[in-house]
């Protein structure tokens, strides 16, 4: 009692807002900062998408559930005044890119003791560290793909910035209100600058289009209008479903450990009672197949990280989402009273068809992706990369920081 929310053991979720009958739950928005940065004339304000709300935000102005609303998506942006439209789907592909060489370092470490769990869902990480902490060096140092690409946007327009005297605002539209909490981590500002400045709820963005009279319906589609950062891969869309982003990285895994290229790789549903799907992987004669499982909500997460400590998962890999369902039931998407389950079932069918008709199906041949390591980073999990793209956990029973690196260090020690 009498706590700031912040202060209790909450993941930000919004779930418990997006249903709650009175209305007595609400989000923190920030729709006037976006108002105020839009009409500074000193302000670059750049906005990424995820890949949830193109599947989403249809529904707030009469499309059918789960209607793909990209392009009138970018068209709106454009005209509420955002100078530079990105797809977060680009920084998708490049959280695959560190993510799955963190998981084959660790492959080829021959220590499968733990199993490396995904970080891009910060409901889960926020509960792992309130909850779990013991878990921290287990989960991948990788930031998500909004603080990823909020990085790189930043970075990119930093020295433009210093010669025009401008300053960039980076606003992300997100299927999430716990993606408010993560842009406003401390881990995730660079010399006290964040990735990313503003968040919006599909829904809160919604309510800011219609308070400008603009309608999705009357709007011609438009394309990113610029050829940076702007195109993610039919597996980097998919990080919006649940295990879309353990099929994500399994194709660039498998890619990595055997030359060859996959379209799609087929997850079956898991017999595990907390796990809904699962994957196994042939790493050929002698070595141990690679398992992947996939976990979605909070309740049987809680169930996996006490197998997972108690050393008695078999998983290599785990992808876990805070939301049943995945981005796409996010707590900031739109809720048809009674009946969203159908409307989430929509969605995500609509992300796999994404998927199945993108002629790039990979993130690893992403030649955005490609361009930015040769000319950049060097490659996946290089010092810069660390440096851009990784982050640390904080343990919130003990107030210690640990990064994944320190941790390796402490046990080498002993
Ligand atoms: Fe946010 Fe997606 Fe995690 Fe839900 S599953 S908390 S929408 S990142």
């Amino acid at each position: 009692f009498n706590k700031d929310i912040a202060d209790t053991d909450c993941v930000n979720c919004g779930q418990c807002a997006a249903v709650c009958p009175t209305g007595a739950i609400t989000i923190k928005n920030d729709q006037s900062e976006v108002w105020k940065a839009l009409y500074d004339p000193n302000k670059r304000v750049v906005v990424q998408i995820a890949p949830a709300v193109r599947v989403a935000i249809g529904e707030e102005f009469g499309f059918e559930p789960g209607e793909n609303t990209l392009g009138k998506t970018v068209a709106a942006l454009r005209r509420l005044g955002f100078d530079y439209v990105f797809d977060t789907s680009v920084g998708a592909d490049l959280t695959i890119m560190e993510e799955a060489a963190e998981l084959v370092e660790k492959l080829e470490s021959g220590d499968r003791s733990m199993p490396l769990f995904t970080s891009c869902c910060p409901g889960w990480v926020r509960y792992a560290e309130t909850k779990h902490p013991e878990l921290m060096p287990y989960i991948s140092t990788c930031k998500s793909p909004m603080q990823m690409l909020g990085a790189v946007l930043k970075t990119y327009y930093a020295p433009m910035d210093k010669k025009e005297h401008k300053e960039t605002v980076s606003v992300a539209i997100m299927p999430c209100t716990a993606k408010k909490d993560e842009a406003a981590r401390q881990a995730l500002a660079k010399d006290a600058v964040p990735d990313v400045d503003l968040v919006l709820t599909v829904r809160e963005f919604a309510k800011l289009l219609k308070g400008k009279g603009i309608d999705l319906r009357k709007l011609e589609g438009r394309d990113f209008d610029t050829p940076f950062m702007s195109k993610g891969s039919g597996a980097a869309v998919i990080f919006g479903k649940t295990a879309g982003v353990a099929e994500a990285a399994a194709r660039t895994v498998y890619y990595v450990l055997t030359g060859k290229n996959v379209n799609s790789i087929q997850f079956k549903t898991s017999e595990h009672p907390h796990v809904e799907q699962e994957l196994t992987i042939d790493l050929g004669e002698g070595k141990s197949p690679l398992r992947i499982g996939v976990v979605h909500g909070l309740v049987n997460a809680d169930y996996i990280a006490d197998e997972v400590l108690s050393g008695k998962s078999p998983f290599d890999f785990i992808e876990v989402m805070s939301c049943p369902g995945g981005c796409i039931n996010g707590g900031g998407t739109p809720r048809e009273a009674g009946d969203y389950h159908l409307f989430n079932l929509e969605r995500t069918k609509v992300l796999t068809t994404i998927d199945e008709k993108h002629s790039l199906r990979q993130s690893h041949n992403n030649p955005m992706v490609k361009e930015l390591y040769k000319e950049y980073l060097g490659e996946p999990n290089s010092h810069l990369a660390h440096e851009l793209l990784h982050t640390e956990y904080q343990d919130r029973k003990s107030g210690k920081k640990l990064r994944a690196e320190d941790i390796w260090k402490e046990i080498t020690l002993c």
